[in-house]
C-alpha cells in the first residue's frame, strides 16, 4: 500500500489517499485559488463566501476529479482585496507566502502562521488600541487587603526600638542584630522579590536562575548598602509571604493569565490590553512591590473590549475572548521573536508601537472618528482600568460592596 500526497486545493480526503483508490473522480476540490476580499473568504472557483477561516478551510470541493499526487511549480497566492486598504506591511506578505505557498491547506490546530496570515487579511483596517480594563474584586481581596491594613496598624504600635534577635527586613539577609556591633557591618540583599515560574526559581533584581530551593535560598545578594533593616518578627515573617509567579491556560475560545501573588492593590493596578499585546502593572503586599507582565506580542488575536479582569486575594487573573477560536501554542508570538516579560517594573521593556492610541483621551476620539470615515474595524487596546475606589480603609473595606 502506496500513501500519496494529493496537491489538490481542498482535497476531500485531506490530502492523504492510496494509490489504488485514485480514480477519474476520486477527489473533490477547488480548482481555483482562495478569495479573501474584506471579511469575505472563498474560492475564485465557486460563489460560495463566509467569513470566518474555519468554515473557509470547510468549504467543500466544488469538482470533482483525480487526486493530484504532482506539486504545481507555481505558489498558490490568495487575491486579498481590503477597501480602502493601503499596501500590506512586510511581514504580513511574508507569513501570507509562507501561508499560501505550497502547503496543506487543511490542519488542526492551525499553525501561528497560518492563523496570522489569516488575521492579517483583516489586520490593516484595524486599528491597534490599547483598553485599560477594569477590574471585579472578588471578596477574599477585600479580606486580605483588611488583614493589611491591620498589619500596618499594628505595627505602628510595635516597638521600633531594635533588640537583639530582630532580623533583618531585606530578602537574602542572613542578619540578626546580636548588639551595638551588627551595626557595623553591611547589608547585602536582593531588592527585588522571588519569582518561581515553570520550575525555576529567582530574584527579580538579578534573575539568577535555579531549579534547586535551597540554592535559591543562598544565593547571595546582589546589591549591598550600609545598614541593616532591623524589624520585629512579625513583620519579617509577613514579609517573607511575598513572592509572585504567573501561568495561562486556555480553552477554545479564551486565553487566561493568572498572576499569583498575595494582596493586590487594585487602585496602585493596570492591565492594558489590545488586540495582540497586553501589559500588567501590578502592586502588592504590605511592602506595595511594584511588577509588571508584559506580553510584546501574543500568540493569536484577541478581542480585547471583550476581556476580564478578576483580582483575588491570591490571584489576579485576567480572561482574553480569542478573536478566532482555537488552540494557542504559547501565550506570546515566539515564532516571530516576541518575549513575555515578568519582573520589576523599573525594568519591563516598552512594548506599545508610537502609533497605538489610548481608550481614553483625544486619541480615541480621532481613532473613532477615523472608524466612522473609513468604515474600519477598530481594535482598541484596552486599559483594564484602575477602580474607582480612592481609599483602602478598613471602614469602607466593611461598608462597601465593591462591584
Ligand atoms: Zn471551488
Ligand atoms: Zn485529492
Ligand atoms: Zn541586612
Ligand atoms: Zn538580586
Amino acid at each position: 500500500m502506496v500513501v500519496l500526497t494529493c496537491y489538490n486545493k481542498a482535497c476531500s480526503v485531506q490530502g492523504k489517499f492510496e494509490e489504488s483508490e485514485n480514480g477519474p473522480e476520486a477527489c473533490r476540490f477547488h480548482p481555483g485559488g482562495p478569495v479573501f476580499h474584506d471579511a469575505y473568504k472563498g474560492w475564485s472557483c465557486c460563489k460560495k463566501r463566509v467569513t470566518d477561516f474555519g468554515e473557509f478551510l470547510a468549504i467543500p470541493g466544488c469538482t470533482a476529479g483525480p487526486h493530484n499526487p504532482e506539486k504545481s511549480e507555481a505558489p498558490v497566492k490568495p487575491d486579498v482585496k481590503n477597501t480602502g486598504a493601503k499596501e500590506k506591511p512586510d511581514f504580513s506578505k511574508e507569513r501570507d507566502a509562507k501561508n499560501y505557498g505550497q502547503e496543506t491547506y487543511v490542519s488542526a490546530p492551525p499553525s501561528r502562521e497560518k492563523l496570522a496570515a489569516q488575521e492579517a487579511s483583516e489586520e490593516e483596517s484595524e486599528v491597534e488600541q490599547k483598553c485599560c480594563i477594569k477590574p471585579k474584586i472578588l471578596s477574599s481581596l477585600k479580606t486580605e487587603l483588611a488583614k493589611m491594613e491591620l498589619a500596618e496598624k499594628n505595627r505602628a504600635d510595635l516597638t521600633k526600638t531594635v533588640q537583639v534577635g530582630w532580623p533583618c527586613s531585606r530578602s537574602g539577609c542572613q542578619e540578626t542584630y546580636k548588639g551595638e556591633a551588627s551595626n557595623a557591618n553591611c547589608c547585602t540583599y536582593h531588592p527585588g522579590v522571588p519569582i518561581f515560574h515553570e520550575g525555576m526559581k529567582f530574584w527579580s533584581c538579578c534573575e539568577r536562575k535555579t531549579s534547586d530551593f535551597t540554592a535559591f535560598l543562598n544565593q547571595a545578594g546582589c546589591e549591598t548598602t550600609e545598614n541593616h533593616d532591623w524589624v520585629h518578627p512579625d513583620e519579617a515573617a509577613l514579609k517573607s509571604k511575598e513572592n509572585s509567579r504567573y501561568d495561562f491556560h486556555q480553552t477554545p475560545t479564551n486565553i487566561t493569565l493568572n498572576i499569583y501573588c498575595r494582596g493586590v492593590i487594585p487602585k496602585e493596578t493596570t492591565v492594558n490590553v489590545s488586540n495582540c499585546r497586553v501589559e500588567i502593572d501590578f502592586c502588592f503586599g504590605i511592602r506595595k512591590t511594584q511588577m509588571s507582565l508584559a506580553v510584546t506580542e501574543l500568540w493569536g488575536k484577541v478581542n480585547a473590549t471583550k476581556s476580564r479582569l478578576n483580582i483575588g486575594s491570591t490571584k489576579l487573573e485576567l480572561i482574553m475572548k480569542k478573536k478566532t477560536s482555537g488552540s494557542w501554542k504559547k501565550l506570546h508570538a515566539e515564532e516571530i521573536g516576541a518575549t513575555v516579560f515578568f519582573g520589576m517594573k523599573d525594568k519591563k521593556p516598552a512594548i506599545w508601537p508610537d502609533n497605538v492610541a489610548s481608550d481614553s483621551g483625544e486619541a480615541q476620539a480621532a481613532a473613532k472618528e477615523k472608524t466612522v470615515q473609513k468604515k474600519e474595524v477598530v481594535v482598541s487596546k484596552h486599559v483594564i482600568s484602575k477602580p474607582v475606589e480612592e481609599d483602602l480603609d478598613v471602614d469602607d473595606l466593611l461598608e462597601n460592596e465593591w462591584s
